[in-house]
């Protein structure tokens, strides 16, 4: 099935990006690996690379069988086909993944971003699936809407083989796609990421800038339950971009008037945190509870914003596993130490493991506990890391009173 190829308005082209199409990029190109397409040596679905050609891949994790290590990035080669290239080491010594091009400016980023998100709008399946599963109230979907700043659906025309969805662009949009990571170029043309059905949620900036997007699964992939989240992004593809870490900043404003910030892990939880939070509140949420260092950044102008004084909050709501899986334990007393060096008032988010009806039902993430309408407490860092949040918290001793909100799951 033939799928169309998109234009993008010209008003999103930019005068800082020459038209120069994909760039500087060493023979063969690589692509990544997917679901779709496994690493051919190790059949795993993500950070190996294969040549388009099928004449080689590069496994990240299996060097027994392969002809020589990748030159940059890691990895070992393994020729896939007998034949005249297989022994030609010229070809073989320049094997490594395509240069990536240089990330495009915001100025660029937003527009072609949203440009994106219009185009593809919101399905009701998607928006019931924010309201009734995420919480997220009704108003606050349509003031986002209202912005350019809600999620959209992922649910372009599919190839009718795999049920995965690519966009395919003009040669027009050769420089309007320069340099936005999710874009790359492949058979002559800009194309996106081939992605299942699913969500594509903004990274907005501290001034409500789209500086990138995640996308998450509608189903997660069978070949790897865990990988729902997904950036939109392609470093590693011909002509491609990398995003980099950019920190998710949700509601900046109640952080001037509060003194206070929220950071929590993924951009769709830190959204539902920023407008469940009792009054309303900033939450930045980072790429990954590893990925914490951006945030530093963003921090420090939030707090200039705020005034600049000291006692500026910093409420850490990584998920309830970090009490008890180690590397979001480690991440977390980083972020943690890094924010007390920086003058910060770090505390930390602990909520109940019990529905306000007294059931006993973990709830993971800080979204979860506060669409349930579950006490959290904001206590000091030093003081609630060693706390197990009791059974049963008076409303009176939780500081922002998360007494008021008590929403049903769908
Ligand atoms: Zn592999």
């Amino acid at each position: 099935m033939a799928l169309p190829s998109y234009a993008i308005p010209d008003s999103n082209n930019s005068p800082h990006h020459p038209s120069s199409p994909g760039g500087a990029l060493r023979q063969p190109d690589l692509l990544r690996v997917s679901a779709a397409e496994p690493c051919p040596i190790c059949a795993r679905p993500d950070w190996c690379g294969f040549s388009a050609d099928g004449y080689l891949a590069v496994c990240m994790r299996e060097e027994t069988g392969a002809a020589h290590p990748a030159r940059d990035g890691g990895g070992w080669v393994h020729y896939l086909q007998a034949g005249p290239h297989a022994a030609s080491r010229p070809v073989a010594e320049t094997v490594g993944w395509p240069a990536p091009v240089p990330l495009a400016p915001i100025t660029k980023l937003d527009p072609t971003y949203r440009w994106l998100l219009s185009h593809l709008g919101l399905s009701d399946a998607h928006r019931a699936h924010l309201i009734e599963r995420r919480g997220l109230p009704a108003a606050a979907l349509e003031e986002l809407l209202a912005r350019g700043l809600a999620p959209a659906s992922w649910s372009v025309p599919a190839d009718e083989l795999d049920g995965r969805h690519q966009l395919t662009f003009t040669q027009a949009s050769v420089p309007k796609l320069r340099g936005i990571p999710g874009f790359f170029m492949h058979g002559g043309h800009p194309v996106s990421l081939t992605l299942p059905a699913g969500l594509l949620v903004p990274l907005p900036d501290r001034l409500g800038r789209i500086q990138g997007l995640v996308f998450r699964a509608d189903a997660p992939p069978p070949a790897d339950p865990k990988r729902r989240y997904l950036l939109f992004s392609t470093g590693r593809k011909p002509g491609g971009s990398s995003c980099g870490s950019p920190v998710a900043v949700w509601r900046p404003e109640p952080a001037a008037r509060d003194g206070q910030a929220v950071i929590t892990e993924g951009s769709l939880k830190a959204l539902v945190t920023s407008y469940l939070w009792p009054g309303g509140g900033c939450a930045l949420g980072v790429q990954g509870v590893a990925a914490w260092k951006p945030a530093l950044t963003v921090l420090a102008e939030l707090r200039a914003a705020a005034g600049g004084g000291a006692g500026f909050q910093v409420a850490l709501a990584y998920d309830a596993d970090a009490s008890t899986n180690a590397a979001v334990a480690s991440a977390e007393a980083s972020l943690a130490a890094a924010l007390q060096r920086e003058g910060y008032a770090v505390q930390r988010a602990a909520w109940s493991q019990h529905t306000p009806g007294g059931a006993y039902t973990p709830a993971k993430g800080i979204d979860d506990a506060l669409v349930d309408g579950r006490p959290v407490l904001v206590r000091p860092y030093a003081r609630a890391r060693a706390w197990a949040p009791p059974a049963r918290v008076p409303p009176k001793a939780v500081p922002f009173s998360a007494a008021a909100t008590t929403r049903a799951r769908a």
